[in-house]
């Protein structure tokens, strides 16, 4: 049950002390530039992992000290005016709205803790029936750890909205949800309403980032599924997107990019993801490709949907098999590691910036290659042939 007035809850406000993530990763950028010649160094050899006690060029080359002193002095000067090395995902600037988080567990939250480490503002939509539970938790620090980024900074979430994504307007509200006591303390929670408030609060985001799904006859077959179990897990699940990204898109920065979370069960067989939750993925992945044309087109948007592998997440637990799964991962796929949320998150970030610039209308697969495999390589059927394995 919501019990806060207002129907937002800044966060920034509830947490002054904590710096913004944003704050920090530009400050430390800037003063990469003026750093002394000595902490450059350091850093040097410690990203490299060589002792900067234990000299390096002399375990290397038997030579004289003044050969040492020159290409040590050359290495200092050509990291002194230089920008980091590499190709950064940079989204300093950016502001980022992600559609379900209300846990640390899940892809959402990894979403936007990527997007936050590379610099992005993160604005969050909450499920309202969730939203007190996760405003609390956060309040009370129960998230503290997993907000902490590679910087050492905390992530900081300046805003957290009420949302429901099966509703467009107030009039689609049917009188049970209205009067339900977990809807009753929160306001403007549908989507128009929420893209009404983000655009009053900050004028326009960059970033859109659909994390969400629903089906509430998920466990049962398909078979076995009633038209409203079906429909209700499309609403939730797909259209929630299409709606989201049809009253977002008029307040995203031209450049800017959306991502949906899909999974194979739209291409492949997964028994045990029922309720019409299989025909939603499919939809959601149909959809990215027509909707990359049209946001393409008319607003240079571009759109993605990640395909991603199990994750323990509280709705996949509710379905009760994703143990299952995530064994079934390792036996099965060409990388034998279980997934980590931070692997979507970061491919999720990588996907939102400008490195993917070309790259639109795609299904991009994270799930350790799974999707890949055409066959059950655990099967005793191939019990003769030399399958490398880990134990
Ligand atoms: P999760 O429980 O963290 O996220 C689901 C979120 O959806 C929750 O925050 C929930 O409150 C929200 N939600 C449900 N109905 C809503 C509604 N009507 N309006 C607004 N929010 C609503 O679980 P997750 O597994 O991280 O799911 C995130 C996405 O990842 C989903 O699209 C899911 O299908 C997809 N996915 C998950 C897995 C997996 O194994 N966990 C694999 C592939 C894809």
């Amino acid at each position: 049950m919501a019990t806060a007035a207002t129907p937002a809850t800044n966060m920034a406000m509830m947490k002054p002390c904590i710096s913004s993530s944003r704050k920090v990763f530009m400050s430390s950028a800037a003063s990469f530039s003026t750093e002394s010649k000595e902490a450059s160094w350091n850093r040097l050899t410690s990203s490299s992992h060589i002792s900067s006690r234990q000299p390096f060029f002399e375990s290397i080359f038997s030579g004289p000290i003044k050969f040492k002193k020159v290409v040590t002095r050359a290495m200092s000067a050509a990291n002194e005016n230089k920008p980091l090395p590499g190709l950064p995902v940079d989204l300093r600037g950016k502001r980022a709205f992600i559609a379900g988080v209300a846990d640390d567990n899940g892809y959402g939250w990894a979403i936007v803790k990527s997007l936050a480490a590379a610099g992005a503002e993160i604005i969050v939509g909450t499920w309202v029936p969730a939203l007190n539970i996760f405003e609390s938790s956060l309040r009370r620090g129960k998230f503290d750890e997993s907000r902490v980024l590679p910087d050492g900074s905390l992530m900081e979430i300046t805003k957290v909205y009420p949302m429901d994504a099966v509703y467009d307007s107030p009039d689609d509200v049917p009188e049970d949800v209205k009067s339900n006591k977990r809807y009753a303390g929160s306001s403007k929670w549908t989507v128009k309403e929420l893209v009404e408030s983000v655009k009053q609060d900050f004028g326009s985001i960059d970033i859109l980032v659909h994390s969400l799904a629903n089906g509430p006859e998920v466990t049962k077959p398909l078979l076995e599924t009633s038209r409203n179990g079906y429909l209700a897990a499309i609403s939730a699940s797909s259209y929630s997107f299409v709606s989201l990204l049809k009253e977002f898109v008029s307040i995203m920065n031209p450049g800017g990019a959306s991502i949906s979370l899909t999974y194979i069960a739209s291409e492949r067989i997964i028994p045990g993801y029922g309720g019409g939750m299989s025909s939603a993925k499919a939809a959601l992945e149909s959809d990215t490709r027509v909707l990359a044309f049209e946001a393409g087109r008319k607003h240079k948007i571009r759109v993605n949907t990640i395909s991603a592998g199990p994750l323990r997440s509280r709705a996949a637990k509710a379905i009760g098999f994703i143990d299952m799964m995530i064994d079934y991962s390792s036996a099965n796929a060409p990388l034998q590691k279980e997934l980590s949320a931070e692997e979507v998150g970061n491919a999720a970030a990588f996907l939102a910036s400008p490195l993917a610039s070309a790259i639109t209308g795609a299904v991009v697969y994270v799930d350790n290659g799974l999707n890949a495999m055409g066959v059950g390589v655990d099967s005793p059927i191939f019990v003769d042939l030399d399958i490398p394995k880990d134990n």
